[in-house]
């Protein structure tokens, strides 16, 4: 059984378990660096207010084991928040969090009020995925590594960078559990 780490610092983490769970893998909630210990076959990020939860990670010490895991190959998948936690570089943003990924994301790219939307498009290998948007980031710039699996509008929304995958939009709002196991997959031929 895959055993997937869930921070549960802040956001739409709930979401993520259900569809793992619904995946048959294992969910284990990260609250307090006690919890991110042993092995795990990956990580989620969630989704939510990224200033919030990244100030969570450093204040509990887990903002370095994390990158230290990422970086050593642990598998990743950041959602809305998440991606912006991964990001190198942040265009409307001094922070840098995680900054494993090669790419400059905007934050709230689609504007605060207005920025929630739904619609269906190509994510990787899979058609018509609905993707639910809410305030999200988008890519302005993706490193040469790193391959791009969704646009909407010209726009990339979703990418990969060898063990680290980022969706600007909320795959577990959804019912489709394609991208989920998309992550599944590449923590299993990790
Ligand atoms: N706007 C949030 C941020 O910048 C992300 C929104 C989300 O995760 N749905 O952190």
């Amino acid at each position: 059984m895959m055993k997937i780490a869930v921070f549960a610092l802040q956001g739409a983490f709930e979401e993520h378990e259900k569809m793992l769970a619904q995946l048959g893998a294992e969910c284990v909630e990260i609250r307090r660096r006690a919890h991110f210990t042993g092995s795990f076959d990956g990580v989620i990020l969630p989704g939510g207010e990224s200033t919030v939860q990244g100030r969570l990670l450093r204040e509990g010490g887990m903002l370095e084991p994390l990158r230290e895991g990422i970086l050593a190959g642990l598998p990743v998948f950041g959602t809305c928040a998440g991606m912006i936690l991964l990001a190198k570089k942040i265009s409307n943003d001094e922070a840098v969090y995680l900054g494993t990924m090669s790419a400059i994301v905007r934050r709230n790219a689609y504007g605060r009020q207005l920025g929630s939307f739904f619609t269906k498009e190509t994510f990787g290998p899979y058609d018509d995925v609905p993707m639910t948007f809410i305030r999200g980031p988008i890519f302005e710039w993706v490193g040469e590594n790193t391959e791009v699996l969704s646009r909407v509008d010209g726009k990339i929304v979703a990418a990969r960078e060898g063990n680290m995958l980022a969706t600007a939009f909320h795959p577990e709002l959804t019912a489709d559990t394609r991208v989920h196991e998309y992550f599944l997959d590449m923590a299993k031929t990790r």
